[in-house]
């Protein structure tokens, strides 16, 4: 039981709860490396994970790098180079802005990052465990950014011990670099699991591209490409399948807002509707969307993992879309799934 004496938590607790509130599992580990690699500007970005990411995680980008004399800073709690003031914070446009990533790997895992900017001669290393700096090297480099992680929560053997299986925890990150993939076709996007390679997607900035790549399949005479304004701001792009392509599940069904996966059972079911007579009930549409609005029109903000968003006129969004994807429907003279009685 407690007792009555209420004191501080010490500090290296403090660190190590919030730092687990950022990082639960390997994938929480790939998706804020990920996402540091898109926002560094990134064409191309390698992951490679072992054993379910519990021992190994390397993500490599060829984006901006870190300037020499930001490399620690860059590890410290709420150190961000991606917003600076309470304007920026409303209009955010990148990934990450916390600035809680890094500090949060590096104080539940060993973390060595490699990196270097395209104006300096030389890249800078440092390797980072549970908090301490073990090394700060000038190393020969290429442009960009590789993070090595390793001996995740190996200070927190109650994390430890409840993550699943190697195969479970592969199998997470392995649908969380399809979605990005999907969100990002102009970004090469190569991901290797115990030195075989999933998959890789080629940068050609067509999402039909990537979706044939990750599905293995032929798909591009189904798929119907969709680049429309809606109103002033707000517009959709991506694909939509016609009713030749029909699922028996949602698993062909993707929402981005602004390049940013998320899950959205409203939008789901008026994009749905606008199928409803086309496709025959218990079958599902395919359909990949990224819906791009001004910023300040959506809070992404509304749930720690981001996958929830609230707009700020959302009847008009829904409408918008569901009409927007049934006037295309219905343009394409497809034949309706309804029998005609006399
Ligand atoms: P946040 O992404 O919220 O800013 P992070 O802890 O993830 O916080 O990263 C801290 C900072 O380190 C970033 O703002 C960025 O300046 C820099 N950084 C991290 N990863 C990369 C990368 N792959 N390439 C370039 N800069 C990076
Ligand atoms: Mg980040």
């Amino acid at each position: 039981m407690q007792d009555n004496i209420i004191k501080k938590l010490d500090d290296n607790i403090i660190k190590l709860i919030s730092a687990g509130e950022v990082i639960e599992s390997p994938c929480s580990v790939v998706k804020e490396l990920v996402e540091n690699s898109i926002d560094s500007g990134a064409t191309s970005i390698v992951v490679e994970i072992k054993n379910g990411g519990k021992d190994y995680i390397r993500v490599t980008d060829n984006g901006i790098g870190i300037d020499e004399q930001y490399v620690l800073e860059a590890f410290k709690k709420h150190t961000t180079s991606k917003i600076t003031t309470f304007d920026d914070f409303i209009n955010i446009t990148t990934n990450g802005f916390r600035g809680e990533a890094l500090a949060s790997i590096s104080a539940v895992a060993k973390i060595s990052m490699t990196t270097k900017t395209s104006y300096s001669n030389y890249g800078m290393n440092v390797v980072i465990s549970s908090d301490k700096l073990l090394e700060k090297t000038k190393v020969g480099a290429k442009d960009g950014t590789t993070v090595i992680v390793e001996d995740l929560f190996n200070d927190i053997p109650a994390r430890k011990k409840f993550l699943k299986t190697d195969r479970a925890e592969s199998s997470k990150i392995s649908d969380f670099l399809i979605r990005y993939a999907l969100a990002n076709p102009s970004i090469k996007l190569k991901y290797i699991n115990n030195s075989k390679q999933v998959f890789q997607t080629y940068g050609t900035g067509k999402i039909e591209d990537v979706i044939n790549i990750i599905f293995a399949e032929d798909y591009y005479s189904g798929m119907i490409s969709l680049e429309e304004p809606l109103s002033e701001y707000i517009s959709v792009k991506g694909v939509i399948g016609n009713n030749s392509l029909m699922f028996s599940s949602r698993k062909m069904q993707y929402i981005f807002i602004n390049g940013r996966i998320i899950k959205d059972k409203t939008i789901t079911s008026h994009i749905e509707n606008a199928y409803r007579k086309y496709i025959p009930s218990g079958n599902f549409p395919m359909f990949f969307i990224n819906i791009i609005i001004k910023p300040d029109m959506v809070d992404v903000n509304i749930h720690p993992n981001k996958l929830e968003v609230k707009f700020a006129d959302e009847k008009t969004v829904y409408n918008l879309i569901e009409n927007k994807i049934s006037s295309i429907l219905d343009n394409l003279s497809m034949i309706p799934d309804i029998k005609i009685s006399k």
